[in-house]
């Protein structure tokens, strides 16, 4: 049942018409990424005490949706690596995101709404219950929290729990295909085998993190929100909310326009990043290449 929801997820990626841009004819996504993660894995108890007592366990979303309990389930999780086109065109920039960023931003995330809907439903037709939670009445954002704006679930943990990646100096997930991408899960009382997560540090696969080097996301930010010290969040927030709207809102057709400068034109873009091709240490003014 693994592979046919495995193949279920690529096939709905492959030709939907969401994943089309028309403008270029060209998909936002390539070939997804799937993990799964059991439901009752006790990394998401963990998580209240990392991030904080709002964000749900599984179960507890479950229950909150369903009214009923959950006592075995998984929660089945997808990276959208963002195709090739998409990333040059932001990798050619230094202060704005691109046009063909900011509409997968936008249109992109429409195609990763779709698919949300669309395992729902696929999973109702195999007589399972499942919930989206970042579609779903139950899905809630938190201005102010110790670990600054957050909410009720979070993709990226949701995907680390299910072995598709690690976290960043800059706050994202490199996973075998980089950090250039959207993610997505589903959480259903179907009951899948989890996949391994392999053993390593939470953040094995940033170089900064693992060994000091690289930091070329630093320089990549156009808001001084990463540093040595990891994400600012409120002012990656403000650059990507507040400045880019006022002050460059006009080259763009879309509303949501996102950034991700820093995940593009780095060593980790598409890939797991090699040190080997990685010289230098940090030098906030070279933005490097990949
Ligand atoms: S650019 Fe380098 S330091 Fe930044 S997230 Fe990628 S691997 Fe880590
Ligand atoms: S998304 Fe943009 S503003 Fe936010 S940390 Fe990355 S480069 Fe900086």
């Amino acid at each position: 049942m693994n592979r046919r929801v495995r193949e279920e997820i690529g096939r709905f990626v492959r030709e939907s018409p969401y994943n089309t841009n028309t403008g270029w004819e060209e998909p936002y996504f390539d070939e997804p990424l799937v993990g799964f993660a059991s439901a009752s894995d006790p990394i998401f108890k963990l998580y209240k005490e990392i991030i904080g007592e709002f964000h749900l366990t599984p179960a507890e979303f479950f229950e909150k949706t369903f009214s009923v309990g959950l006592e075995r389930g998984t929660v089945i999780c997808w990276i959208l690596p963002i195709s090739s086109h998409v990333r040059e065109s932001n990798r050619a920039e230094a202060k704005w995101p691109s046009l063909e960023w900011a509409r997968t931003r936008t249109h992109g995330e429409t195609c990763n709404d779709k698919l949300r809907e669309h395992l729902i439903a696929f999973l109702a037709s195999l007589g399972h219950r499942a919930v989206a939670p970042m579609i779903s009445r139950v899905w809630e954002r938190f201005e102010s929290t110790p670990v600054g704006i957050a909410s009720s679930w979070s993709e990226r943990h949701a995907a680390y729990a299910a072995g598709l990646g690690t976290f960043s100096l800059n706050d994202g997930l490199i996973t075998e295909r980089g950090i250039a991408h959207r993610c997505g899960s589903v959480i259903t009382d179907l009951l899948l085998a989890p996949s391994p997560v392999p053993v390593q540090s939470h953040n094995a696969n940033c170089l900064f993190s693992r060994e000091g080097i690289c930091g070329r996301c630093i320089g990549r930010c156009p808001a001084g929100a990463i540093t040595e010290a990891g994400h600012h969040k409120e002012r990656c927030r403000k650059y990507v909310y507040e400045t880019i709207p006022s002050e460059a809102g006009d080259r763009y057709d879309v509303e949501g326009r996102g950034c991700g400068l820093c995940q593009t034109n780095v060593p980790c873009e598409d890939r797991i990043p090699d040190a080997r091709n990685v010289s230098a240490r940090v030098d906030p003014g070279d933005s490097g290449g990949t």
